[in-house]
């Protein structure tokens, strides 16, 4: 192969994860991150005796993390520990009640018929709808390429196409989840996980109800350490593999030789390429680093980013038994908030709070007599209109009075603080308006217009991360950069079905 080079604009999960792959094909691969360290969102601060993840707090498909580690000839488990969580998530509704989630399915059932006694059937039933939506759509939607047409029709996959009504793709989320459950409160919880690719679940397909399939089905992890330990992890398998990784380099510009990428430009300097993979949101990819094209720049700009969100850590002193590793304090009107979220673009009055504690299981990520809150609010993409300085003054206010109700009473207790607003996940991580899934699935055919994993206006330049197919959180950008890898190392000849695992077809 002649070690074809590869330049990769930055490093957060789906580039480093395509990186990897293309090093271990025996491309010469070089990495470019213009911060000083690599991981994108997720990222990780120590404030004082305080350490935080900052971006990602549940970890979920573990099994794409492993594949990758084989892919490299490595194992897992001797660079990472996964720990399943157990209650996954402890839910506060806004009537004082309140119930811990499972994988176990047993035990949720039980939790779910405490809170609902005509409710614990229903579960089963919504979770073998689920895992029937999960079966027909992992591999098309998840594992392939779906925007390499030619490629994607093979009987199997014209089959699932022909049952694409069974994914329930005409519906929205809420209508699905309506229909199996009674209690709005279960409503509720169940139409939450539409936020986990950044979407409104009363606008967004109810096919996203795969989600709470990969999360009840097949669990949900936190990683030993922290989820950052990830990024430390693929760092060293990426060294191992001999990429090349540059930190506080940012790319200027992608190098265009008539139709096909020759490098890219950093520091004034031109990096020659044979091909480049790009993980910076693909939106922001064209406006900056993409000189003409101007249709597919407009076209791009069109599309609707994710949800944003605020975040506040706090290193705070006392124990607070009544809160679990992971915590959601509902909002007392679902709707309310994603209608001044998506459709009026607004700091929702009453925002759901979420909370996550890693001390409770790595006591070294706070003081013996303290904990770590990382606490992530739903915000709306970012707007001219909006002010955040002022923003963050009144959700504090509402967060610590909500939190006051609820016997936290911690104001005085904040010894370590810091606030990141959507403008800071734009500039911290280059992405579209401060969206930190990419495009929003709030439409039928969003699975078809998220862009694709090879760009359709210059020869060798190729996507990875939330922005492009399949999407945002941990497990979708990897496999994004499987896909990406995959079609890099497919255009240059090599022949795939020695070099993939099963999962991804091209
Ligand atoms: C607050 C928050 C909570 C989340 N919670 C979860 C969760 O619990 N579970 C989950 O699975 N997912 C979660 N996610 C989503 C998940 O973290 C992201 O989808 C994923 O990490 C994004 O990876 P990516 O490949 O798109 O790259 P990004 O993380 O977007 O990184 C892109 C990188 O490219 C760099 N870059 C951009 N432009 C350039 C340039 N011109 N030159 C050089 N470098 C450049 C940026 O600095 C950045 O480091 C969360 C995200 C956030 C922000």
């Amino acid at each position: 192969m002649e070690n074809k080079r590869v330049a990769v604009i930055g490093g957060g999960l789906g580039a480093l994860s395509g990186a990897i792959r293309l090093a271990r094909m025996g491309f010469s691969v070089h990495l470019f991150e213009k911060n000083s360290k690599i991981g994108g969102k997720v990222n990780e601060v120590v404030l004082g005796a305080y350490r935080f993840d900052t971006g990602a707090s549940l970890l979920t498909m573990p099994s794409v993390i492993d594949e990758l580690f084989s892919f490299a000839n490595a194992n897992r488990s001797d660079y990472l520990d996964f720990v399943p969580v157990d209650p996954i998530c402890r839910y506060f509704f806004a009537d004082d009640s309140t119930i811990d989630t499972s994988a176990d399915k047993a035990k949720m059932k039980a939790a779910i018929s405490r809170l609902s006694p005509t409710d614990g059937e229903a579960y089963e039933c919504f979770l073998n709808y689920a895992e029937r939506i999960h079966s027909l759509t992992a591999e098309i939607f998840m594992f392939t390429p779906i925007h390499e047409f030619q490629k994607l029709m093979k009987l199997r996959h014209m089959q699932t196409l022909f049952r694409l009504h069974q994914i329930d793709p005409f519906r929205t989320v809420h209508q699905s989840v309506s229909r199996f459950f009674s209690d709005p409160r279960l409503i509720q919880l169940f139409d939450r996980y539409a936020t986990y690719n950044g979407s409104d679940p009363f606008q967004a397909p109810a096919t996203l109800n795969i989600i709470p399939y990969v999360e009840y089905g097949l669990g949900g992890y936190y990683i030993k350490g922290g989820i950052y330990r990830l990024v430390d992890a693929l760092e060293t398998l990426a060294h191992e593999q001999g990429v090349h990784i540059h930190t506080s380099v940012k790319v200027e510009k992608i190098c265009q030789d008539g139709k096909r990428v020759s490098g890219v430009r950093a520091n004034g300097q031109k990096i020659p390429a044979d091909y480049v993979l790009c993980g910076a949101d693909v939106v922001i990819a064209h406006n900056e680093l993409i000189d003409g094209h101007p249709n597919q720049r407009k076209r791009l700009n069109q599309l609707e980013p994710s949800l944003s969100g605020m975040v506040f850590l706090w290193g705070i002193r006392g124990k607070y038994p009544q809160l679990a590793h992971h915590n959601i304090i509902f909002s007392s009107d679902y709707g309310a908030e994603f209608r001044q979220i998506f459709k009026h673009l607004q700091v929702p009055a009453e925002p759901t709070i979420y909370i996550a504690i890693t001390s409770k299981v790595d006591s070294a990520h706070a003081p013996a007599c303290g904990e770590n809150w990382f606490v992530l609010l739903n915000m709306p993409y970012l707007t001219q209109e909006q002010m955040w300085d002022k923003e963050v003054v009144r959700v504090r206010n509402f967060v610590l009075k909500k939190l006051k109700q609820l016997n936290l009473d911690i104001e005085n207790r904040i010894e370590m603080e810091q606030i990141y607003t959507p403008q800071d996940f734009a500039e911290l991580y280059a992405s579209n308006q401060g969206s930190i899934y990419g495009i929003s699935s709030n439409s039928k055919t969003t699975a078809f217009k998220r862009p694709p994993n090879r760009s359709r206006i210059l020869d060798g330049l190729y996507f990875a991360g939330g922005s492009v197919h399949p999407g945002g959180g941990i497990p979708l950008v990897m496999l994004s950069g499987k896909m990406a890898a995959t079609l890099i190392s497919a255009d240059n000849g090599l022949k795939i079905d020695n070099i993939v695992g099963p999962q991804v077809q091209v």
